[in-house]
């Protein structure tokens, strides 16, 4: 069953707007995935971490694949893009090369610990509400709805469109 997935992509090494444009490539690679539409980027400051300013962005694709084997794909692009594995004891939000998280596949609601669909942070953080909404200013999410609702708390975060 084809499902319209959202990806969220970040980076704060290297070239970070190069890695998301590679990133982008890489997705519309994938087999049975076709690349719908790409936000505009954004800058965000670092949370719970130290580093530059991240790049992010939010792209949504129509996939007949199973959530499981998109994050399989999405944690290949990862690797692809110079993202080392976290040691023990490295901080969950160190720097990164590269950050693919799965948002959203269609209505689907999961709850294991490699995969929860939404991504339980998905409305909490302007750097991934913001582009989520320019794609689809109307879009609700299963078990937490319209996410537009959700824009006034994320209001204090900065972020700063690239401008292409
Ligand atoms: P984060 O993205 O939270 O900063 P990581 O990218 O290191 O941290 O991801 C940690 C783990 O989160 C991954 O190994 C993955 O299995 C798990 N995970 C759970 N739900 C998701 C999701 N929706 N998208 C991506 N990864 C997820
Ligand atoms: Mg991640």
């Amino acid at each position: 069953m084809k499902r319209r997935a959202y990806i969220a992509l970040g980076a704060n090494l290297g070239e970070p707007q190069e890695t998301l444009h590679a990133a982008l490539e890489s997705l519309k690679s994938i087999e049975c995935c076709e690349l719908i539409g790409v936000s505009p980027f954004y800058k965000s400051a670092p949370i719970d971490c130290d580093g530059p300013d991240f790049v992010n962005a939010v792209a949504s694709i129509d996939t007949e694949l199973e959530p499981y084997a998109l994050l399989l794909h999405l944690q290949d692009i990862e690797l692809m893009l110079g993202r080392k594995r976290r040691g023990p004891g490295e901080k969950r939000h160190a720097p990164r090369k590269a950050d693919l998280d799965l948002l959203l596949v269609g209505s689907l609601i999961l709850r294991s610990t490699p995969l929860t669909l939404p991504h339980p942070r998905l409305h909490q953080r302007a750097f991934v509400l913001r582009p989520l909404l320019d794609l689809d200013p109307e879009l609700s999410a299963p078990a937490i709805g319209r996410l537009d609702r959700f824009l006034d708390e994320v209001a204090d975060q900065r972020i700063e469109r690239i401008e292409p």
